[in-house]
C-alpha cells in the first residue's frame, strides 16, 4: 500500500557527486564544437528524429511519467503530446530565428554592412520540477540544443527516470554523441550544477529554490531563467459564457490534481453571475474522481510536504470565514485530494497570497472587472492568467492590464499548447522566457559584425577628420532629425 510519505515507486536513482556534475558538463562540452557544427539543418535533423522515436515509444514514456508522478494516463498523454508539439517547433524554426540577419546600418553609416548571429553560449544546465518532467525540461533543452548548444539536465529527485529516459532517446539518435546529459540527485545537485561554470542556468521550480539558484549562479555570474511558481487568477465578466468558464476553470484548477505551475486557483466573478458560476463549478467539480485506477480524473498528491500546505490554506481560509462551497478539510485523504472549492475567501489569506499547488479553487465575486483586474494583480506572482467574456475586444483589453506573463481570452492554459508563444513571468515567478522565438534566442549570444564596404566621403571617427566635418555632420543631423 502506498502512504502519504512513500516516494513514488520509480523515483530511486543514484546521486550524482560533485565529480560526476563536473564530467557531466565536461563531456557536454568536449561535444558541443561537433554538435554546433552540423549546422542548423543537421540539428532539426536530428531532433526531428529525436521526436518520432519518442512518438514511437510514447507509451514508454507515459508509463514513465506515470509511475514517477502517479499522474493520470490522459494527464501523461497530453504532456507527451505537448513535447512532440514543442520539440518539433523548436527544430523547424531554430534557422530563421537564430540565423544570420541583415541590419540596417542606418543613415550615418550607411557605408557598412551589418549582420548579426545568434551564437550558442557552450553548455547550459536546465533544472526541472517534477510535476511535467518530460514537457518542462524539454523548452529549454530542445531550445538550448537548436542553438547549438549542449545541456546538462538536472531533473528533480523525484522525477530522475523521465530525464534518463529523454537523454538515452536522444543518444539512439545521435550515434551515441551524447549532447544531452543527465545528472541526478536533490537540491545538492542542483546546486552543483549552478557552480559547475555552465554558461546558463534554466530553473525551473518554486520561487523560494529560484533565490536559492540566483546566489549560487552569482558566484561565477553564470546568467540564470527563473521560471518560479504562480498563482493565476480568471476574471469572469457579466458577460461571460458562463458554462464554458466553468468548465474552464474545474480542468484548470484540478488537472494533474492542481500541482500545475499555470493551473488556476483564484477566480474573480462579478456579482451578477456569481452564484450561477459558483453553481455550475461545484457540479462539474464535485464529478470528478481521485486514484490511481483508469477511471480517476485526479491523481495522487506526489510530495507529502504539499498536502501540509494545502490543510494549511484550507483551514486557514475557513477559519477566517470562507465558504467550503464543495470539500473541505475532509477531502484531504493521503496520498490523494478530492476537489475542494472555497468562495468568499479573504484576500490576505495564504489560499489568495500563497501558492496552494492543489486541487483548491478560490471563487471570490466582485463588483466590476477592474475590480477583478486589481485583485488579480495584487498577487506577487504573475505567471499565467484568463478573461471570460462574450466581448473579445474587452477581453483584449482586460488582458491587457493583467500583471501576467501570458493571457487566454475565453480559454485556460491555451499558451501552452502553442510552442511559437514565449512562456514566462514577472515578479515572483520569474524572468526570461522559454517557448518561441524569445525561448531560442535565451540560449545564444547575439553577436553583431559590421563591415565597412567602401570609405565615405565625410570621416568623424578620426583625429585626422577635416575641419568642417563635424559641423557638416550637425547640421546634417540638425536637419534629418530636428524638427
Ligand atoms: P523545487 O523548487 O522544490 O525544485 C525544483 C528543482 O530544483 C528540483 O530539481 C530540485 O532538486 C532543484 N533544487 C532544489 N534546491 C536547489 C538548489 N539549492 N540549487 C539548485 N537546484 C535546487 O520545485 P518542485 O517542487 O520540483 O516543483 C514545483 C514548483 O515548480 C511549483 O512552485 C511550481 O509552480 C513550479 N513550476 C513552475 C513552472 C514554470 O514554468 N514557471 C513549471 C512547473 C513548475
Amino acid at each position: 500500500m502506498t502512504t502519504a510519505t512513500d516516494p513514488p515507486p520509480a523515483a530511486r536513482a543514484t546521486t550524482s557527486r560533485t565529480g560526476d556534475v563536473t564530467a557531466a558538463v565536461e563531456a557536454a562540452r568536449r561535444a558541443q564544437p561537433g554538435w554546433d557544427a552540423l549546422g542548423f539543418a543537421g540539428r532539426r535533423k536530428a531532433l526531428n528524429a529525436w521526436c518520432a522515436l519518442i512518438l514511437r515509444r510514447s507509451d514508454e514514456l507515459v508509463d514513465l511519467i506515470r509511475a514517477e508522478t502517479g499522474k493520470t494516463a490522459d494527464d501523461a498523454r497530453l504532456e507527451v503530446v505537448l513535447v512532440a508539439h514543442h520539440l518539433r517547433w523548436t527544430a523547424a524554426h531554430a534557422a530563421r530565428v537564430l540565423g544570420r540577419r541583415g541590419v540596417s546600418p542606418g543613415l550615418l553609416m550607411f557605408n557598412h554592412a551589418v549582420e548579426v548571429t545568434h551564437r550558442p553560449l557552450g553548455v547550459v544546465g536546465v533544472i526541472g520540477p517534477w510535476n511535467y518532467p518530460a514537457f518542462i525540461p524539454i523548452g529549454p533543452v530542445s531550445a538550448a540544443l537548436a542553438g547549438g548548444n549542449t545541456v546538462v539536465l538536472k531533473p528533480s529527485e523525484l522525477t530522475p527516470r523521465t530525464g534518463e529516459w529523454l537523454m538515452a532517446t536522444l543518444a539512439e539518435v545521435t550515434g551515441g554523441t551524447r549532447v544531452l546529459h543527465v545528472v541526478t540527485g536533490d537540491g545538492t545537485t542542483g546546486e552543483a550544477l549552478c557552480r559547475a561554470a555552465v554558461d546558463k542556468i534554466s530553473f525551473t521550480g518554486s520561487s523560494a529554490t529560484g533565490r536559492r539558484v540566483m546566489a549560487a549562479c552569482a558566484d561565477n555570474l553564470t546568467p540564470v531563467v527563473i521560471e518560479g511558481g504562480g498563482k493565476d487568477a480568471m476574471v469572469v465578466a457579466a458577460d461571460a459564457d458562463l458554462d464554458a468558464a466553468a468548465d474552464a476553470a474545474v480542468w484548470a484548477a484540478m488537472t494533474n490534481a492542481g500541482q500545475t505551475c499555470v493551473g488556476l486557483e483564484r477566480v474573480y466573478v462579478v456579482d451578477a453571475v456569481a452564484d450561477r458560476f459558483l453553481g455550475l463549478v461545484t457540479e462539474r467539480a464535485a464529478a470528478l474522481r481521485t486514484g490511481d485506477g483508469p477511471e480517476a480524473d485526479l491523481g495522487r498528491i506526489v510530495l507529502p510536504r504539499q498536502l501540509d500546505v494545502i490543510a494549511t490554506h484550507v483551514g486557514d481560509a475557513l477559519a477566517r470565514g470562507a465558504r467550503a462551497v464543495l470539500g473541505g478539510p475532509q477531502s484531504i485523504t493521503p496520498p490523494y485530494v478530492a476537489p475542494i472549492v472555497l468562495a468568499d475567501v479573504p484576500e490576505d489569506s495564504a489560499a489568495v497570497t500563497d501558492e496552494t499547488f492543489g486541487p483548491v479553487l478560490v471563487v471570490n465575486r466582485v463588483a466590476s472587472v477592474e475590480d477583478a483586474v486589481e485583485r488579480a494583480n495584487a498577487s506577487g506572482y504573475g505567471l499565467g492568467a484568463s478573461v471570460f467574456t462574450r466581448d473579445r475586444s474587452r477581453g483584449r483589453s482586460v488582458a491587457a492590464r493583467l500583471r501576467a506573463g501570458m493571457v487566454s481570452v475565453n480559454a485556460v492554459i491555451a499558451f501552452a499548447g502553442m510552442p511559437a508563444v514565449p512562456f514566462g513571468g514577472v515578479g515572483e515567478s520569474g524572468f526570461g522566457r522559454v517557448h518561441g522565438p524569445d525561448g531560442l534566442r535565451e540560449f545564444t549570444r547575439t553577436q553583431a559584425v559590421t563591415s565597412q564596404r567602401f570609405r565615405p566621403l565625410m570621416q568623424p571617427t578620426s583625429f585626422r577628420r577635416r575641419p568642417g566635418t563635424m559641423p557638416a555632420l550637425v547640421r546634417m543631423v540638425r536637419t534629418l532629425y530636428g524638427r
